[in-house]
């Protein structure tokens, strides 16, 4: 603790060519005083953007890695901090394999052991851990909390955490981790929060955005994921494939000829809505688009969002609710109409009014469909909170 104040909380949540940050003042709910990002990082023209209250500054800091992008940041949240140090820094981790559920220390050997989970997340987790990396060298007596994507489904049962491979495939951590754990937590902490009566119930969140998945939860509880043992599984993205029948990369290997970084690269960048568009992996290029391509790159997104209701509907034996975040989910009324039309046989009947308003709750039918606004940082923020208090 410093003469100024507390210690701040910084969050980091690091893609592959961005660094999205918040900072948290601590408290028994953290309160956020500033967010931002830095984009195109590895380009030559990196920009910062930062909002504090209805201040916006963006700046241009050229070309940029992480470590440079965090100290861009910190240079920018310099008179926000007004003296006080950074105690905390909490990363978002998207794998925390078999180890790893909840938010943890990031020792040097909690590091070793993510690295090795690199090829299972080649998108996000190298980027995450460059980012712990850099955190460590900007603020060397902070504590460096990771939070895993895949920590909320380590509960699943048995069934839905394995596929029908010999077992030691299973022992070597072959298994549906499923993702998104962070934003599934934030929400269905919401919901138990505004809806106790639903939480406790049948739910489906829809998590939308540039990766896509969903999950089903029971009591809060998440009993299945579209996601599976990387984050390519399930629902189709802005670029990557989603549900594959494996023997399709066994013919991209035969008769193709394809390697492991070829087929990498074509499942995880070239895919999903950019792949059968042919034109942009971005929901709201696609939705003024008006080729037949994004159409249909559309009706397949939708296709198999619907197809996964169901699958989840049953494993959950009904359902309650269903709940939109992400991008799309949040803020594309045409896609929830779509997903939701012709579903009253289920009981689920959309309010257009309501869905074109963008009110929270935008059905009218037996089972309850909201949209639920996702805060990742803030998941990050109040595991860090903890881990503070824990340090004394
Ligand atoms: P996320 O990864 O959660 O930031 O979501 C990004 C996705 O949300 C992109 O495909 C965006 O095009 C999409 N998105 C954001 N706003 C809208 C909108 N108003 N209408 C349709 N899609 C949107």
């Amino acid at each position: 603790m410093t003469d100024a104040g507390p210690g701040m909380i910084l969050t980091l949540n690091a893609g592959s060519s961005s660094l999205k940050f918040s900072v948290f003042e601590p408290g028994a709910e953290p309160r956020e005083c500033a967010h931002g990002q830095v984009e195109n990082i590895g380009g030559t023209a990196a920009e910062l953007t930062l909002t504090e209250g209805t201040r916006k500054t963006r700046l241009g800091i050229g070309r940029a890695h992480h470590q440079s992008a965090l100290q861009a940041i910190l240079g920018q949240l310099a008179p926000l901090l007004k003296g006080r140090t950074i105690a905390g820094v909490g990363h978002r981790i998207v794998h925390g394999g078999t180890a790893h559920a909840a938010p943890e220390v990031l020792t040097p050997k909690v590091m070793a052991y993510l690295a090795t989970l690199e090829p299972l997340a080649p998108l996000h987790q190298p980027h995450n851990l460059a980012a712990v990396r850099a955190a460590i060298a900007a603020f060397p007596g902070a504590r460096q909390v990771g939070c895993f994507d895949t920590g909320f489904h380590r509960g699943h049962p048995w069934e839905n955490d394995t596929f029908a491979l010999p077992r030691r495939y299973y022992d070597k951590g072959v298994r549906r981790y499923g993702f998104h754990g962070l934003s599934y937590d934030y929400v269905s902490h919401e919901l138990a929060r505004t809806r106790p009566e639903l939480a406790a119930g049948r739910v489906i969140i829809a998590h939308l955005g540039n990766g896509a998945s969903m999950c089903a939860l029971r009591n809060g509880n998440s009993i299945g994921s579209t996601m599976g043992f990387s984050a390519l599984d399930g629902l189709p993205m802005g670029t990557r494939c989603g549900q594959l029948d494996p023997g399709v990369v066994l013919w991209l290997m035969q008769s193709e000829g394809m390697g492991a970084v070829e087929i990498s690269n074509l499942l995880y960048r070239e895919s999903g809505l950019k792949g059968l568009s042919g034109l942009s992996h971005d929901m709201r290029t696609l939705e003024a688009a008006g080729t037949p391509e994004a159409a249909q790159a559309i009706d397949y997104f939708v296709f198999r969002i619907r197809r996964e209701i169901g699958a989840m509907t049953a494993i959950l034996g009904g359902l309650d609710a269903l709940v939109f975040c992400g991008g799309i989910g949040e803020n594309s009324a045409m896609i929830r109409a779509r997903l939701c039309e012709g579903m009253d046989w289920l009981g689920l009947t959309l309010d257009a009014a309501a869905n074109e308003a963008r009110a929270p709750e935008i059905g009218h039918g037996r089972v309850r469909v909201l949209v639920i606004p996702t805060d990742e940082e803030r998941v990050i923020a109040r595991a860090v909170n903890a881990a503070l208090q824990v340090a004394g």
